[in-house]
């Protein structure tokens, strides 16, 4: 409706003098309607035209009201002097809940007025009708039957405004769908839509409120951070449903743990930040942590059986590791991830060291591809000599990495950075290509007798067709079995799947030498011994080292050398670093031998002196 359409309804002179109920009791509203009926009784006009007139007149109210009936969504009320309902449509009805008759008759404040407006409400339409002041059109709540409240936009009408009965529409449009619509824009801002846990921003928001008040009242603040251990597996196994209720049920067992004053939150797909103001001594922060540890204790039940599940957790504390909530929850989260490295179940507090660590395994990773196009990587090799009669059997063959600029980097150190960035794999062929030229060189110069062995890592097995490949450099640099051999963990074979199996049997078939490296660190039960195809054990060095003054280690050094030979394997000592060991290995008959005390790793061209016989052999084995 335009300006001059209200100023034109609201004349007087074109305003009915009464409002009349129709047959059906509800209430004319003629007020909108022109020509009034009774401009048209006059002498000029004969028995048909009134008739006609009034015809029209009935036919334009019809209208009306049936387009007034016809917006459901658009509620329109009509109230006299005293504010009683003489007008109550379809759509009011269902806004406010009373049918036309309950309404009729009643008072706007009694109806759909709450009690905290009812005064200004009364207040507002007596000035209207006195003073002309209008009631401004605003977003309102007003009343359901219910009691309940409803948002509406409510605008207003006055007519008939300067004569004895003045009349007040109201057309209310329900709103309540956008308001619906914006409540759930609000909360998927604000919360995690699966676990109705508040989201990162949130946390952010909240948490940095609650510092400020920790440092109001010189409180301290411990924050966890968790990650659920191999959560894509879970997912990748049993489907995203069942990924989606362990977090839910996650996040009720989390929220269990939490006070009014601590905060939970979902920060992305499996990590949750738990925040706990006022707990900062140590005994107090073991306490949360074993709380939150405690979460897990319970297993979960998962595509309708019970899992195990783990997480690992990092903690930071407020103020010493940061001030901001940015701050804390990132230096939580730099311990999380150093706890991740130490497998399921980790736990870390921050220190600056780890954030340094993280920092440079960061710079590394970034630099890592550039050093191979670079050419900053070469071979070492370390012998491996026969216990007994001290001939050189094999050389290991260990990647080094030597900058440009700066100390060498150690292969312990960025193996698992290419193994988590994929590098590994382009790594891992240069390996094998560096590896196949040298032996190549070594056999064209009469140095028949010695294999290279090079280190696999799982994450290289986890590309189809690696070992394929493998064979196929050793076919195109035309060696065989006798030239190369490969060195695994227990883990790798443990987890390898059986693609990865049945290559290793192809290989194990083919000839080629296949040694569980650092045997007695990974895997528990020796019994896998006998479904994998090995050659070979490799005695990890930690045993070596204390066997001599460990009566356990040495047991299970002797153990492994008895094992293995009843498997049929060789068996190889890492680490050797002192004639004692090299005795003690001896007394048990540990076939190959390994480690400083006969010869670091060494550049290819120091092997050649060495195998070409002008380096002595070491005086621990001339016995
Ligand atoms: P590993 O395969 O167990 O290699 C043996 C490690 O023990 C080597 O460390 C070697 O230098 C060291 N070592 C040998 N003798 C002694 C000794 O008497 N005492 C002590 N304390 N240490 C000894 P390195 O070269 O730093 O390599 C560390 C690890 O990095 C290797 O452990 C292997 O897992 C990995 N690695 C090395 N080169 C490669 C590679 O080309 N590919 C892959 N995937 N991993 C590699
Ligand atoms: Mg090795
Ligand atoms: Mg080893």
């Amino acid at each position: 409706m335009t300006a001059s359409d209200s100023r034109r309804h609201r004349d007087p002179e074109r305003l009915p003098k009464e409002n009349r109920k129709d047959d059906s009791g509800a209430f004319e509203v003629d007020v909108l309607v022109s020509p009034s009926p009774d401009d048209t009784d006059s002498e000029a006009f004969g028995r048909e035209e009134v008739e006609l007139v009034r015809r029209q007149y009935l036919e334009s109210e019809h209208r009306f009201r049936a387009l007034l009936e016809s917006l459901p969504k658009v509620a329109v009320q009509g109230y006299d002097h005293d504010r009683r309902v003489i007008y109550w449509n379809e759509g009011s009805t269902r806004l406010y809940g009373y049918t036309a008759e309950e309404a009729q008759g009643q008072l706007l404040e009694d109806l759909i007025i709450p009690a905290f407006m009812r005064q200004g409400v009364i207040e507002a339409h007596s000035a209207w009708i006195r003073d002309g002041v209008e009631i401004p059109a605003d977003e309102l709540e007003l009343k359901h039957k219910s009691g309940e409240l409803v948002s509406v936009f409510s605008q207003h009408l006055m007519l008939n405004e300067h004569t004895d009965s003045p009349l007040m529409f109201c057309v209310d449009v329900d709103l309540s769908d956008q308001k619906r619509a914006h409540r759930d824009l609000e909360f998927a801002t604000r919360f995690d839509r699966l676990t109705h846990l508040p989201n990162r921003q949130t946390l952010e928001v909240d948490l940095d409120s609650l510092l400020e008040s920790c440092r109001r009242q010189g409180n301290g603040l411990a924050m966890l951070y968790l990650d659920i251990d191999h959560f894509v597996e879970i997912n990748d196994a049993l489907g995203y449903d069942q990924g989606d209720r362990l977090l839910i049920e996650l996040a009720r067992r989390l929220r269990e743990c939490q006070r009014v004053t601590d905060l939970v939150s979902r920060v992305s797909s499996d990590e949750f930040v738990l925040a706990f103001p006022g707990v900062h001594l140590e005994p107090d922060v073991r306490r949360v942590v074993r709380h939150v540890q405690n979460v897990f204790r319970e297993p979960f039940v998962l595509d309708g059986r019970e899992r195990q599940v783990t997480a690992c957790l990092g903690v930071a504390l407020f103020p010493e590791n940061g001030e901001t909530s940015r701050e804390l929850i990132r230096n939580a989260d730099v311990a999380k991830n150093r706890a991740k490295l130490d497998g399921r179940g980790g736990l870390r507090f921050f220190q600056q060291k780890l954030h340094d660590e993280l920092v440079r395994q960061h710079y590394l990773s970034a630099r890592l591809e550039e050093a191979l196009d670079n050419g900053e990587f070469c071979l070492h090799y370390q012998p491996q000599v026969s216990a007994a009669s001290g001939r050189i059997e094999n050389l290991e063959a260990l990647i080094r990495w030597q900058p440009a600029e700066g100390p060498p980097i150690s292969p312990a150190e960025f193996i698992p950075l290419a193994e988590r960035s994929g590098l590994i794999h382009r790594l891992g062929d240069w390996v094998i290509e560096e590896a196949c030229r040298q032996q190549v060189q070594w056999r064209a110069r009469g140095f028949l007798d010695h294999r290279i062995d090079i280190n696999v890592s799982g994450r290289q097995l986890v590309r189809p067709g690696a070992l394929q490949g493998f064979e196929d450099s050793l076919k195109r640099h035309g060696l065989g079995p006798r030239d190369i051999g490969i060195e695994l963990t227990e883990n790798v074979l443990i987890e390898a799947d059986e693609t990865v199996l049945e290559d290793l049997r192809r290989l194990y078939h083919h000839g080629i030498r296949i040694a569980i490296d650092d045997f007695g660190t990974g895997y528990s039960s020796l019994s896998y011994l006998k479904h994998f195809p090995v050659t070979a054990l490799k005695i990890d060095r930690s045993f070596i080292h204390d066997a001599p003054a460990q009566p356990k280690d040495r047991a299970i050094m002797e153990g492994a050398i008895f094992i293995g030979h009843r498997l049929g394997l060789e068996v190889v000592a890492e680490g050797v670093e002192n004639a004692e060991q090299l005795t003690l290995l001896r007394e048990m008959h540990c076939d190959l031998v390994q480690g400083f005390f006969f010869y670091r790793p060494m550049p290819a061209n120091e092997i050649d002196r060495l195998l070409a016989g002008f380096v002595p052999c070491h005086e621990g084995l001339s016995s």
